[in-house]
C-alpha cells in the first residue's frame, strides 16, 4: 500500500493543522492554492474551517472551484470541516450561495450564535467511539436530504439535538474542528476513504 496523497485547501483558516494530522498518519499533503496545483494527482481532499465566503470567493477567482466540484462528483473523498462542510452544502439556510453544492444537505451557518458560538464537547461519532469535539462559530446541518438507503446520507454524529458530522459517499462532513483537537481518528476514518 502506498503513500496517499492528500491536497489540502491552502487558500485561507486552518489548513496547516490538518496537514500535520495526515502526515502525522503516513500520508504525504500537497497545499492547493492555485490552479497550476491541481496539475499534481492526489487521492483525497482536504476543505478546512475558516471563513467560507472568503474561500468560496477566492475558489471562484482563482478557477479552483469547478474543476475541485468535477473531481468530487467524480468520486474523489473528500473532508469538509466547519467552513469546509458550509462549501460541501447543497443548501445554506441563512446565506443565498452555495459552493460545491455536492453534499445533500441543508446547513446552517453560524448556527450557536456569533459571539457564544464556540464551545468543546465529548460525544460519540459512529464506527469511532467518543470524540473531544471543538466547535468555532460552527454551523450545523439542519436536515439531510431523504433517499433509498444505498443513496442515504449517513448521519454520524449528533450533539444536542443538532446533526454534526455525515458522510455520503466520498464525502465526509464535520461542523467541529478535528484537526484542533489531539485525536486522530476522524483523519484515520477519512484515510481509510482515501484507500478504499
Ligand atoms: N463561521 C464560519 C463560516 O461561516 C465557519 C467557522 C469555522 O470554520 N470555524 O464560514
Amino acid at each position: 500500500m502506498g503513500k496517499k496523497k492528500i491536497a489540502v485547501l491552502a487558500v485561507q483558516g486552518a489548513f496547516a493543522e490538518h496537514i500535520h494530522r495526515m502526515e502525522a498518519l503516513g500520508a504525504e499533503c500537497i497545499e492547493l492554492r492555485q490552479r497550476a496545483d491541481l496539475e499534481q494527482e492526489f487521492d483525497g481532499l482536504i476543505l478546512p474551517g475558516g471563513e467560507s465566503t472568503v474561500q468560496g470567493k477566492l475558489l471562484r477567482e482563482l478557477d479552483l472551484l469547478a474543476p475541485l466540484q468535477q473531481k468530487i462528483r467524480n468520486g474523489l473523498p473528500v473532508l469538509g470541516t466547519c467552513a469546509g462542510l458550509i462549501l460541501l452544502a447543497g443548501e445554506l439556510s441563512n446565506d443565498e450561495h452555495t459552493y460545491f453544492g455536492t453534499l445533500p444537505v441543508r446547513v446552517q451557518r453560524n448556527a450557536y450564535g456569533r459571539q457564544l458560538g464556540s464551545f468543546h464537547t465529548l460525544q460519540e461519532v459512529k464506527g469511532i467511539g467518543s470524540v473531544p469535539m471543538t466547535f468555532i462559530r460552527a454551523p450545523y446541518i439542519e436536515s439531510v436530504q431523504e433517499a433509498e438507503e444505498a443513496q442515504a446520507v449517513e448521519i454520524l454524529a449528533v450533539v444536542d439535538g443538532h446533526i454534526v458530522a455525515v458522510r455520503y459517499r466520498n464525502q465526509l462532513g464535520i461542523a467541529f474542528h478535528p484537526e484542533l483537537d489531539s485525536d486522530n481518528r476522524i483523519h484515520e476514518m477519512f484515510l481509510q476513504m482515501c484507500r478504499a
